[in-house]
C-alpha cells in the first residue's frame, strides 16, 4: 500500500534547509493561513500579525473585497504584457494620479524596480539639463537609507551589509545627513540631477524626515533644477494616515516610488512622475514584462477601494495617536530596555537599548509578529484596518515581554 502523501512529505523546515537560497535569516515558523490581523502557523498557533509581510498586507489577510476582486480577475484575464492595453492598468494609473497629482504612472513588480525607474529618470533629467549623456548623473541620497537590492538602489544604499561583495557600484550617488539641509546643499553642483530620499526611513530604523527638511529639499530642487525623487515604497499608500507620507509636510515630489502596501500582498510597484518629467521616458526606453498586469492592478484597485470605502486614512490618523502614546508610556516604564518610540501612523519603530532580535523572538513566542530594522529597532506595521483593540493588544503583549526580562 502506498504511504499517504502527508507522511512522505518533508517539513517546510527541511525543504528550506535543503533547497532555498540562504539569503535570509528566517524565523523558525511556518505560516499557513491568515485572516484579518491574524496568521496561523502549521502547529495551529495564532499570531497577531504586525509585520504585515513587511508593510505589504495593508488590508490584513484575505480581506473579502480583495479576495473577490483577485478571484474574479484570475478567472477573466491575468496577463497581457504591456504590448496591449487593459482597462485595469489605465484605471489604476488614473486613481494614483488622483492621489499624487497631474502626471503619469509606470508599473512594475517591486519596490526595487520602482526605485530603479526613478534612478533612470534622474539620468534622463541629467541629459536634458546638461545636453550631454553621462555628465549630470549625481544623485544626493541620505545616509542610512534603503532603496532596494538592485544595482542602482543598492548603490544608493550606503550600508556595508547591502553592498559588500557586489562592488563596483553604480557611480553618482553621494550622501547627506538626514534632516541636515546644509549637508545636502553642500553636495549640489552642476553635475547634480536629483535628490532621492525615503520620507520615513524604514529599513534604516524608522527615521522620519522633518517637515522643515522636506520643505528645504523641495526648495533646493526648485532652485537648482533637480528632481525630488521620493521613495514611498514602505511609508506610502496610507501607512502614515496620508496617502503619501510627504503630504504631512505639504510638499509635492517630481516622482514617487510605491510598492509594498499597494497590492495588499500581490506584487506590484509603481512610479508616478509629475508632468514636468513625465515625457522624459519615450517608447522603448524602459519596460517590464509583468508590470501592471490585469491581475496585479485588480489587487491594487481593491486596496484603494477599501482604503477609500472604509476610511482607512482617517482611521490610521486617529487610532495611531493613542497607540503611539501607549507605546511611549511603555518605553518610559522600561527605560532599561526601550530608548525611544519613533514613527507616524502605522509605521512605528521601537528603539531597544540592545539587540532587538531576542525581543522579536520573545514577542513572537507570545503571539505578536514584528519586523526588525536599523540598529536594535523593532518595527510595528499593523495592517491599515487594525482595530483599536488589536493595537492595544500589541502594547499589552510587548509589556508582557518587557516585564519578563
Ligand atoms: C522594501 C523597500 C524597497 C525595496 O522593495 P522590494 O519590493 O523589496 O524590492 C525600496 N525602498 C524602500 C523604502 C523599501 O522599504
Amino acid at each position: 500500500m502506498a504511504e499517504s502523501p502527508s507522511l512522505i512529505r518533508s517539513s517546510a523546515a527541511e525543504l528550506y534547509d535543503a533547497h532555498v537560497l540562504r539569503n535570509y535569516p528566517r524565523a523558525p515558523v511556518t505560516l499557513v493561513r491568515g485572516k484579518g490581523t491574524s496568521v496561523w502557523d502549521d502547529q495551529g498557533r495564532a499570531y497577531l500579525d504586525f509585520s504585515s509581510g513587511i508593510a505589504v498586507t495593508s488590508l490584513g489577510h484575505c480581506h473579502p473585497h480583495w479576495v473577490a476582486a483577485v478571484q474574479r480577475q484570475a478567472a477573466e484575464l491575468i496577463h497581457t504584457s504591456n504590448l496591449f492595453r487593459h482597462p485595469n492598468q489605465g484605471e489604476l494609473a488614473r486613481r494614483l494620479v488622483g492621489y499624487a497629482g497631474p502626471g503619469r504612472v509606470f508599473f512594475c513588480n517591486s519596490g526595487a524596480e520602482a526605485d530603479e525607474a526613478m534612478i533612470k529618470l534622474s539620468r534622463l533629467h541629467g541629459v536634458r539639463k546638461s545636453g550631454v549623456e553621462g555628465k549630470c548623473i549625481k544623485v544626493i541620497c541620505a545616509k542610512n537609507s534603503f532603496h532596494g537590492r538592485m544595482f542602482g538602489g543598492m548603490s544608493a544604499t550606503p550600508k556595508e551589509s547591502v553592498q559588500k561583495g557586489f562592488r563596483p557600484l553604480v557611480p553618482g550617488f553621494v550622501f547627506g545627513e538626514l534632516n541636515n539641509l546644509a549637508s545636502f546643499e553642500r553636495l549640489i553642483d552642476a553635475d547634480t540631477s536629483a535628490i532621492f530620499v525615503e520620507t520615513i526611513q524604514g529599513d534604516g530604523g524608522i527615521n522620519p524626515c522633518t517637515s522643515e527638511f522636506l520643505v528645504g529639499l523641495r526648495r533646493l530642487c526648485d532652485e537648482n533644477n533637480l528632481l525630488l525623487l521620493m521613495d514611498e515604497v514602505q511609508c506610502g499608500v496610507g501607512r502614515t494616515g496620508r496617502f503619501f507620507a510627504f503630504e504631512h509636510a505639504g510638499i509635492r515630489a517630481d516622482a514617487v516610488a510605491m510598492a509594498k502596501g499597494l497590492g495588499g500582498g500581490f506584487p506590484i510597484g509603481a512610479m508616478w512622475v509629475g508632468e514636468g518629467a513625465a515625457d522624459l521616458f519615450q517608447p522603448g526606453m524602459h519596460g517590464s514584462t509583468f508590470g501592471g498586469t490585469p491581475l496585479a492592478c485588480a489587487a491594487a484597485l481593491a486596496v484603494l477601494d477599501v482604503i477609500e470605502r472604509e476610511g482607512l486614512l482617517a482611521h490610521v490618523s486617529r487610532a495611531s495617536v493613542p497607540w503611539i502614546a501607549e507605546l511611549r508610556r511603555m518605553a518610559a516604564d522600561y527605560p532599561r530596555h526601550v530608548l525611544e518610540v519613533r514613527g507616524l501612523g502605522f509605521l512605528v519603530g521601537v528603539q531597544m537599548a540592545s539587540d532587538s532580535a531576542p525581543y522579536a523572538a520573545a514577542l513572537r513566542e507570545r503571539g505578536l509578529l514584528t519586523a526588525l530594522a536599523g540598529v536594535n529597532v523593532i518595527r510595528l506595521l499593523p495592517p491599515l484596518n487594525a482595530s483599536e483593540a488589536e493595537l492595544a493588544r500589541s502594547v499589552a503583549l510587548f509589556r508582557e515581554v518587557l516585564s519578563a526580562r
